[in-house]
């Protein structure tokens, strides 16, 4: 294939941060290219970076499928629907599961083409005065220059590895392995209780599999609410996840059948036996061979490419977005830098507000927030008042025999400003945008009170949390 080889803005990365930074450029009149790396195990490439092959959608369609298998063996009976005992297909679940990664993937090509966006298959390496060299995944191919006005790095994270646990993708494997098992494995050790081991621990915990997790912090989900961290924990200790708080990992050693992870905790050094190990541990900036020894790009503290914010780095005409700069690693805050960068080199206003990413972990019941933990205001000297309320006095939650969980609002004392939303309980994620688009607009707690909320939903909770911030909420006994 030949290329024109210059263009308004070349993307490195074709991720959630980096595929939608294209076809925001090919759609504001940019000539755009786009180089990514990614391809499946027949060699074809998939773009979507890690979000779409082995993150948020595999993740959730496993997800899926184990909470189905789930509730069809122990919650149907409730409702008076009998069954017998079901089994499990486990190839049939990962197959489905590649179906929907490989159905988007071809989607995400698609929009490239209709959107005229020339897709190299290979790796990019920023050269001096913006060009790149592009090495093709195709071996036999030659390596060549195209030439870009702006360029924007977008390649993403990679699992972090620690020496006491190092990966050998068979029995100790990280997250691409965890959602690719070909059985059950009947222990588990997952090293890490974060937001991969929390997910993926409830993927294997639901199909049959003893998880434990090894945990190094005191501290159970630190980045969020109190209140929700503390909640989530009871729920995943009734679940059966066997969380092992102040666990430091330090060894492992693997046998023939099986792996013994050696840790430490509070009061001795203690020993597990599994058949699997899962390490997660956090992600890590992909930077490597990003950048030619001569090409002066600054890196920040955390390993990742330094940028201000409108994710300019220090060369010009050059930008990063994404996993690889500073902020939290989800993929909606790339797609929302790919966007507002896409902007801001066609001359635009830039419009990213940092401070409302919305955060989810999709466990049962799922766990989300947006703005600031009530700690975070303690820590600020912040006055606020709080509104919470209860899925148990929730209809919509009741009739989905899902009524666990709450919904807590924080709003200025002053203002009543909404600071903070923080909900644990059934489909969190999709509750939460409510107060993501309160806060976007600079809404207050009494701007959510006022507003009508169909019935019965599950988005209710948060009106009756807002009417809580004044002790008016209808549906639970109010402090005054
Ligand atoms: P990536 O998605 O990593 O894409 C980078 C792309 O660049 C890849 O295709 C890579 O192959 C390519 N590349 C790298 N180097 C080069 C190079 N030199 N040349 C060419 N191409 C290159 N986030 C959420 O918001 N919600 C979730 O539910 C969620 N679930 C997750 C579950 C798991 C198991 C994991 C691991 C992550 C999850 N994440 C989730 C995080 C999410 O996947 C990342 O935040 C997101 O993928 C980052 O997007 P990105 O475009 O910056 O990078
Ligand atoms: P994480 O930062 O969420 O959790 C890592 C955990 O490992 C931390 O609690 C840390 O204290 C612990 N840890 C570190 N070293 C340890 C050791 N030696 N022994 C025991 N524990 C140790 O990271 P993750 O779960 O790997 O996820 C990586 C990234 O992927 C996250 O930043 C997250 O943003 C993203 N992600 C998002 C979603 C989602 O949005 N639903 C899902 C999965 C992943």
């Amino acid at each position: 294939m030949t290329y024109n080889n210059k263009y308004d803005v070349v993307v490195i990365g074709a991720g959630p941060a980096g595929y939608v930074a294209a076809i925001r450029c090919s759609q504001l009149g940019l000539k755009t290219a786009c180089i990514d790396n990614w391809q499946d195990k027949n060699g074809k490439h998939r773009p979507g970076g890690t979000c779409l092959n082995a993150g948020c959608i595999p993740s959730k369609a496993l997800l899926d499928s184990s909470q189905r298998f789930y509730q069809v063996n122990n919650e149907l009976a409730e409702h008076g629907i009998k069954v017998n005992k079901a089994s499990l297909n486990i190839a049939q679940m990962m197959a489905r599961k590649d179906n929907i990664v490989h159905q988007l993937s071809s989607g995400i090509s698609s929009l490239l083409q209709a959107n005229n966006i020339d897709l190299h298959h290979g790796s990019g390496q920023l050269q001096e005065n913006n060009q790149i060299e592009v090495m093709p995944v195709d071996a036999e191919a030659k390596r060549y220059i195209i030439e870009g006005k702006n360029i924007i790095l977008a390649t993403g994270s990679q699992a972090m590895n620690i020496p006491a646990a190092p990966i050998d993708n068979h029995k100790i494997v990280d997250s691409t392995g965890a959602l690719s098992f070909k059985e059950v494995p009947k222990r588990l050790a997952i090293i890490g209780a974060g937001v991969i081991g929390l997910e993926l621990g409830s993927v294997w915990n639901r199909l049959g599999t003893k998880v434990i997790l090894l945990e190094a912090r005191e501290d159970f989900l630190p980045i969020a609410d109190r209140l929700l961290a503390s909640e989530a924990l009871r729920h995943f200790i009734s679940q059966g996840l066997d969380i092992r708080l102040g666990a430091r990992v330090t060894s492992s050693s693997i046998g023939k059948k099986q792996i013994t992870v050696s840790y430490q905790d509070k009061q001795e050094q203690k020993r597990i036996v599994v058949d699997r190990v899962l390490v997660a541990v956090g992600r890590i900036p992909q930077t490597k061979k990003l950048f030619a020894a001569n090409v002066n790009l600054l890196l920040d503290e955390g390993g990742g490419i330094d940028v201000d914010k409108y994710c300019r780095t220090n060369l010009p005409n050059v930008y990063a977005i994404g996993d690889i700069v500073r902020g939290p690693m989800l993929a909606h805050k790339g797609s929302e830098e790919g966007m507002s960068v896409a902007e801001t080199i066609a001359g635009n206003k830039n419009h990213l507000n940092m401070n409302l990413i919305p955060a989810v972990i999709y466990t049962l019941p799922e766990i989300a927030w947006v703005g600031k933990t009530e700690q975070a205001l303690l820590k600020e000297d912040i006055p606020f008042n709080t509104g919470i309320f209860p899925f148990a006095a929730n209809g919509r939650a009741k009739t989905m025999s899902a009524d666990t969980g709450q919904v807590k609002i924080l709003s200025h004392a002053e203002t009543d400003k909404i600071l903070g939303v923080h909900i644990i309980g059934p489909f969190a994620s999709e509750v939460l945008q409510t107060a993501v688009i309160a806060m976007e607009f600079d809404g207050s707690a009494e701007d959510l009170a006022r507003s009508v909320f169909a019935h019965p939903s599950l988005s209710e909770a948060v009106h009756e949390a807002a009417l809580a911030v004044d002790d008016r909420a209808i549906h639970v006994i109010n402090r005054v």
